[in-house]
């Protein structure tokens, strides 16, 4: 558990990572949305960048990618061409079940499409992170924007599979629209309502509210909590089946 990790935010909501194992003297960046956010970032550490992992093909999280690789030198790893639009500028394309080293730490691929057809995450077993990219939010889930309903939620089964006290850092700070949203539909989880009031109480403050651990998103999360007897019950829907549940959660957090 040597890795340091640092977040920095850009955009107006994204959040990048900077992970950096001292042992190696080895540092991964995840994601590429912004080019200068993510150098001054480095810069701030004093670490040199090695690789650059790229969870998916939209713009926010790929259009500093050219201008990072030219500055650093670094290795480019993302998801493997063809299921979505081409990602210009990688080096080694990845699959579901794929694994490299980030120095002394093992990096896990693991393929969530839903979001997006491409969309990778990374695990890294040993110090219990994942990078969830626009795949799990905090208290969420990425909109469909190529993936059906039944990619998303196979997506999220397999990420609930992890240890409950892992790390998940995902890409955007969407947690008080989605805290909002999950209450709308859980008023009665008291979890749930403990964890908005400290997310709004971080927000006030400018803080981050990312990351989580999955032992909070498998108690307040409705998208992981399809099967949910509460939950159900709010939406009127006791005898469907999770699908058609995580279906209604996610159209109606769409207009939410
Ligand atoms: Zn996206
Ligand atoms: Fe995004």
């Amino acid at each position: 558990m040597s890795l340091k990790i640092h977040q920095f935010p850009y955009l107006s909501d994204n959040y990048g990572v900077l992970l950096h194992d001292p042992s190696s003297n080895t540092t991964a960046c995840v994601d590429a949305g912004d080019a200068e956010a993510a150098i001054k970032a480095l810069e701030q550490q004093n670490w040199t960048l090695d690789l650059l992992l790229i969870t998916h093909h939209h713009a926010d999280h790929t259009a500093g990618l050219e201008q990072i690789k030219q500055k650093t030198g670094a290795r480019v790893i993302g998801p493997k061409a063809g299921a979505s639009a081409a990602i210009a500028g990688i080096d080694q394309e990845v699959q579901d079940g794929d694994s490299f080293q980030l120095g002394k730490s093992e990096v896990q691929v693991i393929h969530t499409p839903g979001h997006t057809l491409d969309m990778m995450n990374y695990y890294l077993p040993q110090d219990g992170v994942l990078f969830s990219g626009d795949t799990l939010f905090t208290m969420g889930c990425g909109r469909l924007f190529e993936g059906t309903a039944a990619n998303m939620l196979d997506s999220l089964n397999r990420l609930k599979q992890l240890p409950q006290q892992t790390t998940i850092y995902c890409s955007h700070e969407y947690t008080l629209h989605n805290g909002g949203f999950a209450l709308s539909v859980d008023p009665d989880n008291i979890e749930l309502q403990v964890r908005v009031a400290a997310a709004e109480e971080l927000r006030a403050n400018n803080l981050p509210t990312v990351p989580s651990t999955m032992a909070e998103e498998l108690a307040t999360n409705p998208f992981l909590r399809a099967d949910d007897e509460a939950i159900r019950k709010t939406l009127g829907m006791e005898g469907a089946d999770d699908l058609a549940v995580f279906t209604e959660l996610r159209e109606r957090r769409n207009n939410a």
